[in-house]
Formats: C-alpha cells, sequence, structure tokens
C-alpha cells in the first residue's frame, strides 16, 4: 500500500514496514490487541492517517531515539515512549522544526526512489508539547500475543534504545548500529561508551537473527554487533582507516573504514563508525569539574 507520502510494506506476518520520502523507515507492528508503531519518520504528510488505514488496532508509537526522521509522528499522536535522555533532543528546532523536517523529506536521495509529490509546509504537522511516557532496559511491551522488550544501545544518542520481539527472533534497530553509525552529532556518546552499549546488546544476540534498522531495506545480521565491538577497538587503539568526512553538524568528521560496495565498510562486515575526535574517550561526568570555585 502506498501514498504520494509513504509506502508500506509487510516483512512479516505481524510487522509492516513504512518508508518516509527521504528514504527514512518505521515499523507497525501488531499484536492480538494492540499495535506499536516503532519510530515515526520525518512528519511529512499525515503517518497516522496512514497507519489508521493498516490496521484497526489501537496504535501507540515509541521512538528508538529523538532524531527528526524518527518522531516525526509524534506532534500527531501527541503522546510518545521515549527514553527520557533524548526527550530534550526531540524538541531542539534541529529535530522538530517544519522547515528542516521539509528539507529532510524533500531531498533528492536514490535510495528512496522516484518521489511522488513534492510537498509543502502546509503536509508539515507543527511541533507541540508531546506526553512522553519513559521507557527504559528492560521494559516489555505486551500487544496480546507479541511482546517486545527494550534494550537500551546508547551511542547514536544516549538515549537511544532497540525493540527485541522475541518470539519472530528481529530487532528494531533504528539508528543503533549500520553501515553509517553516526556517532559525531549533538546528543551521541563516546566511543567507549558505545562499545558498553554494544557488549550490552551482544548479551541478547542468541535471542535474534536480523536486525531492521531506520535506513536501508535490508535485514542486518546480527553479526554487525561483533563487527560494531571491533571497529570500536579499532578507533579507540587509533589503528582504524580514519577517513576524513564532512560533519553533518559542519567541521570534520572520521569514518572508521572507507566506503566500499552498496555503503558497505570496506574492511568487511556490516558496521562502520562517523565519529569525532574529541569524543572517542569516557567524558568526565559533569558533576566532576576541572577548576575549584575560589569563593572569599
Ligand atoms: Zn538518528
Amino acid at each position: 500500500m502506498q501514498n504520494k507520502f509513504f509506502t508500506a510494506e509487510k516483512i512479516l506476518p505481524h510487522v509492516t514496514r513504512i518508508a518516509g520520502m527521504g528514504g527514512e523507515l518505521c515499523y507497525l507492528v501488531e499484536g492480538e490487541e494492540r499495535a506499536l508503531l516503532i519510530d515515526g519518520l520525518t512528519g511529512v504528510g499525515s503517518l497516522r492517517a496512514f497507519v489508521r488505514e493498516l490496521t484497526e488496532l489501537p496504535v501507540a508509537m515509541a521512538a528508538t531515539h529523538g532524531h527528526i526522521d524518527h518522531v516525526g509522528a509524534a506532534w500527531e499522536y501527541g503522546e510518545l515512549f521515549i527514553h527520557p535522555d533524548d526527550i530534550a533532543l526531540m524538541y531542539t528546532p534541529t529535530h522538530s522544526g517544519i522547515e528542516g523536517r521539509l528539507a529532510f523529506a524533500s531531498a533528492p536521495n536514490p535510495a528512496a526512489g522516484e518521489k511522488r509529490t513534492a510537498p509543502t509546509l502546509r503536509d508539515v504537522p507543527p511541533p507541540r508539547p508531546v506526553k512522553t511516557y519513559p521507557i527504559y532496559d528492560g521494559d516489555i511491551f505486551d500487544l496480546g500475543g507479541v511482546k517486545l522488550e527494550v534494550i537500551a544501545v546508547p551511542g547514536h544518542t544516549s538515549g537511544t534504545v532497540v525493540f527485541l520481539d522475541r518470539a519472530a527472533r528481529v530487532v528494531f534497530s533504528g539508528d543503533a548500529c549500520n553501515a553509517n553509525t553516526l556517532l559525531c552529532g549533538a546528543g551521541a556518546t563516546s566511543i567507549e561508551e558505545y562499545r558498553e552499549s554494544l557488549y550490552h546488546f551482544k548479551s541478547f544476540q542468541d535471542a535474534f537473527d536480523v536486525m531492521y534498522g531506520g535506513h536501508g531495506a535490508i535485514a542486518v545480521p546480527k553479526t554487525i554487533i561483533d563487527d560494531g565491538i571491533a571497529m570500536c577497538g579499532r578507533i579507540i587503539a587509533g589503528s582504524d582507516e580514519a577517513v576524513p568526512t564532512p560533519a553533518i553538524e559542519g567541521g570534520i568528521a572520521y569514518l572508521a573504514s572507507a566506503r566500499g560496495e552498496n555503503y558497505l565498510p570496506a574492511c568487511g562486515g556490516y558496521c562502520n563508525i562517523m565519529y569525532s575526535r574529541e569524543t572517542i574517550h569516557k567524558r568526565p561526568h559533569p558533576a566532576i569539574k576541572g577548576e575549584p570555585n575560589l569563593y572569599r
């Protein structure tokens, strides 16, 4: 099913993948009693109305993280499950502003295919206060016959989570770990912290086979976690390729491996990481200051 903004495709009997105009992806998971919309694209066109055509079930929305191309439908639903560490991020003008969202959907993107409409600001529901429900590592969504388990994987943002469906042996992973894992933007953790997150994620590796992410419509093998751990190790040791590349937010970032075919890392595996040299190592806790105050 499709309209001019969205394309939906069943990838499992109870899961529909929906693509937005920028090639960004979200997942509608249906149980017997409820449905959960994992991520909400960029918020250009009414995803809420589109989802209503796909299911009769009551729908709640949860976000893997607070970025512009994942929380768009929250401005329509007015309610969102999200990790508290990403709430401030989603409200920043960068991730909620209507001009930026329109630009994301309008930008040419070969992976997204030919656009079927030229959207205008009238197609972009403006941001508004959203009732946010906090989700944490270990939480479970019971949709009736279908359960989704929350796993925290801080890295791409500090509030990043993924959703594990043990029965279907899949994880819905947002941008947590992919062929272009961005660890250089505002809200990202250090590489050292990200590696710890991947070790935590790896402790669930026996429970699933593939991951469906926020970009790139392929089922990624779970060994990408091992690729990511190895890549973090090389970055920390200074033995990665460190290919300079323009950072999305300005300045220079580094790609841990050159890009090979199909955007995959030339060094092999599925995980590549874009990072900034300043944030490889764990920073001291903000409560620990470098310089003492002098009172007199
Ligand atoms: Zn993201």
